[in-house]
């Protein structure tokens, strides 16, 4: 059995608040992996500032290569089809059944989650890991948690190592970070406007912008 964490967004790009909130889930929960899944965005719905689903993948294959616990996954990219989390959970476990799954989610994301489609299966069926976003803190998550409780669904705040067996029931749990104030969108302004993104994103990636012209 793998303790997995699931880590799905639109990474356009994937930036260091990505990989440094995947880093701070991994010091206090002892995943085994986690795996970065690009979510496909329907070409009639995406802003065209989206990128081709093929160089979204790409940079997240470039800035996970240097952390063998941060693996990458086209469950999503690779089906031309709405990413659904809990559609997206549901293949997983076929492939592999013997894993337990947390979806890792930033605090804005989660604030969003009565609006995910069969939310409260999803919920039940696996665990979440809300971590905070600098202006997005965990005091509206646990608001969003009062409301939606419902049997077998615990909030839990550790700032300490969990075991695995403190894992082993389903439920929310909140992780307290400081993630640096960055978002795709921010960077993809700056591209426009011909300033630097060094730093914000890893040095592979910035390469990758730099090769493909992106965002530009
Ligand atoms: P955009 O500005 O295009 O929405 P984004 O920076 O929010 O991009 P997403 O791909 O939308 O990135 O986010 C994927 C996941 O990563 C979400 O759960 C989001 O909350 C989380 N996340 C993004 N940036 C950070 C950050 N700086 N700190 C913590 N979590 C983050
Ligand atoms: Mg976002």
């Amino acid at each position: 059995m793998a303790l997995t964490g699931l880590f799905g967004g639109t990474f356009n790009p994937i930036h260091c608040g990505h990989l440094k909130a995947a880093e701070e889930v991994l010091r206090y929960f002892p995943l085994d992996r986690i795996l970065f899944i690009p979510s496909y965005i329907p070409p009639h719905k995406s802003q065209k500032e989206v990128v081709a689903v093929e160089h979204r993948l790409r940079m997240v294959e470039i800035a996970c290569q240097n952390q063998p616990k941060f693996l990458v996954s086209d469950v999503e990219a690779r089906n031309p089809a709405p990413s659904y989390s809990i559609v997206t959970l549901r293949k997983l476990k076929e492939i592999y059944p013997e894993d337990r799954f947390f979806f890792i989610v930033g605090s804005d994301a989660f604030l969003e989650i009565e609006t995910w489609k069969d939310y409260t299966e999803l919920l039940k069926e696996c665990s979440f890991i809300v971590v905070s976003r600098p202006g997005f803190g965990l005091r509206s998550v646990r608001g969003v948690i009062e409301k939606i409780r419902q049997e077998n669904l615990a909030g839990i705040e550790k700032f300490s190592l969990l075991s695995p067996d403190e894992l082993s029931v389903n439920g929310v749990y909140l992780l307290e970070i400081n993630s640096p104030d960055i978002s795709s969108s921010e960077i993809r302004k700056r591209l426009q406007s011909g300033l630097p993104i060094t730093g914000l994103v890893p040095e592979g990636v910035e390469e990758y912008i730099n090769k493909y012209n992106l965002y530009r």
